[in-house]
């Protein structure tokens, strides 16, 4: 079948086929670093990335490139409100570059430990004014601005298609429909139509804004929606493959984006869209500027592996809403935990070889299934049709557990097989349940306890100990040998 994607725009599943056969260009938009990203953006993160790692394992090469907003991003996407980067400067007393410094290298160190793969080009928007001010420049050579305000607007009565994305009509809507993601907003009486958008703002906007940058049109900066659209057509050319983010982006973002790329170029911008839907808590979305948002800190704070927080994500289709709670993400947890345990088990069969897994000296089999047979290569097929079928990842997961939960095959084979789904999983299974076990000397302590305990019928207290332990990460198994303690993937 080949890989298929849901569609944004047009609403269908379609066949993915590259512009260019040997390579699938991606661009997703990136993090806005006035703050940390919340566990709702990185789902949308961990999204692109379980994307980009199936199109390298359905044999693509991949450009990804994702853009650092810091500058141009107001409270309302729709050009109401103040420069995000400039209001977190004015709530620290830090200056805008400090901040965007900050959280854009606190921002990739959260990815790195979600195991989020980095993209090939990460551009500033800072960084890429020169190019803004040229697409905005050709924008006007071709009659799609005004200038109102002192700032440069985008005229969408010049683009007739303009809101095919968010399946809206220009003519006639009323003000904020657009918008309405966001509750109607307050239209900018310079706007001809609510739905038009700032391409650069000059100074008289905002008079606190640290960032500001000379232009034909005068010292200012520029609208958020523009950097996306420049940003991706240096890095990727005039014409990708796939554009991502979250469903918030669709009414407004990018329907802009695709506004001002396709009336610059004259011709089709993006071929795919693809959306992650959002991370909800207490019924509603999680907002940065909302006091209760949770970060990767939040939740490894709390003794959970950020690698739990992935497997929470890959539960749930991309395109479902995913409720975030505690005991969620506890149940979670534990099933990550109980398949690195099974693996290990599989891993013990196999002994000395096993090493060579965690040192990827196994390759993962190609379709096909070079090396794979019987039971791990139908559950292999299963995992591949799941990922060929709108990266549905609930799908692959569950070909994973049957398959680790089978009596059948080899174990060889079986890990072999898990190896491989591991490259789109990113769950670090292999290394995982073929480390080097340390049990630390308060718990090999708490055991031999719990052995006295049961020497002397004491089961009342060998079974608080057991549970002390679970709480903590460790697993116990009685052999006849002796007990064995080992650890449930990464300890807490
Ligand atoms: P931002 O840093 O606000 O520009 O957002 C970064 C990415 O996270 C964008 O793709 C948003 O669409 C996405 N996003 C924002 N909130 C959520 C959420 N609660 N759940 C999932 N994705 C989100
Ligand atoms: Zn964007």
């Amino acid at each position: 079948m080949g890989l298929t994607f849901f569609n944004t725009l047009g609403r269908t599943q379609q066949t993915f086929v590259p512009l260019d056969p040997s390579l699938a260009r991606v661009y997703s938009c990136g993090p806005t670093v006035y703050n940390y990203a919340h566990i709702g953006n990185l789902r949308a993160y961990v999204f692109v990335d379980i994307l980009r790692r199936s199109l390298e394992y359905f044999g693509y090469n991949v450009r990804h490139v994702m853009n650092i907003t810091d500058v141009g991003h107001l409270t309302d996407d729709a050009d109401d409100g103040e420069d995000k980067m400039v209001k977190s400067s004015r709530e620290t007393g830090r200056s805008v570059w400090e901040i965007a410094e900050f959280y854009t290298d606190a921002f990739f160190r959260h990815a790195d430990s979600l195991n989020i793969i980095r993209p090939h080009v990460t551009p500033r928007a800072t960084e890429h004014i020169d190019d803004m001010i040229a697409l905005i420049r050709r924008l006007e050579e071709r009659g799609y601005t005004y200038r109102a305000g002192g700032n440069i607007y985008f005229d969408i009565s010049r683009f007739p298609s303009y809101g095919e994305l968010a399946r809206v009509r220009s003519a006639g809507d009323d003000a904020g429909v657009v918008n309405s993601a966001h509750g109607r907003v307050e239209v900018d009486p310079n706007k001809r139509n609510p739905n038009d958008f700032v391409l650069w703002f000059t100074q008289s906007k905002f008079e606190n804004q640290a960032m500001l940058w000379d232009s034909p049109w005068g010292r200012g900066y520029p609208g958020w929606h523009i950097e996306c659209s420049a940003m991706s057509m240096r890095y990727l050319g005039e014409q990708f493959d796939i554009h991502c983010g979250g469903v918030d982006h669709i009414p407004v973002h990018h329907s802009n984006e695709i506004a001002q790329s396709e009336a610059a170029t004259g011709h089709q911008w993006v071929r795919f869209w693809l959306h992650n839907e959002f991370v909800v808590m207490d019924k509603g979305k999680m907002a940065k500027r909302s006091g209760s948002f949770v970060t990767l800190d939040t939740l490894t704070e709390a003794g959970y592996d950020p690698l739990d927080y992935r497997y929470f994500c890959l539960l749930a289709h991309y395109r479902s809403e995913i409720h975030f709670s505690w005991e969620a993400l506890d149940a979670a947890r534990s099933a990550r935990l109980r398949l690195v345990e099974r693996l290990r088990g599989l891993a013990e069969q196999l002994s000395g070889s096993a090493a060579d897994y965690a040192a990827g000296a196994v390759d993962a089999p190609k379709a096909g299934g070079r090396g794979i047979s019987g039971f791990a290569e139908a559950a292999l097929n299963d995992f591949r049709d799941a990922l060929e079928d709108d990266l549905n990842t609930p799908k692959a997961l569950a070909s994973l557990q049957t398959l680790t939960k089978s009596e059948t095959g080899s174990a060889e084979e079986s890990l072999a097989a898990v190896a491989s789904m591991d490259r789109v999983l990113g769950l670090n299974l292999i290394d995982e349940a073929t480390a080097e076990q340390q049990i630390p000397e308060e718990i090999e302590r708490l055991v031999s306890e719990r052995e006295e305990a049961r020497k002397a019928k004491d089961f009342a207290r060998a079974d608080e100990i057991r549970d002390i332990l679970k709480e903590r990460g460790f697993v116990l198994e009685d052999r006849p040998s002796g007990t064995k303690v080992s650890v449930a993937g990464r300890a807490r």
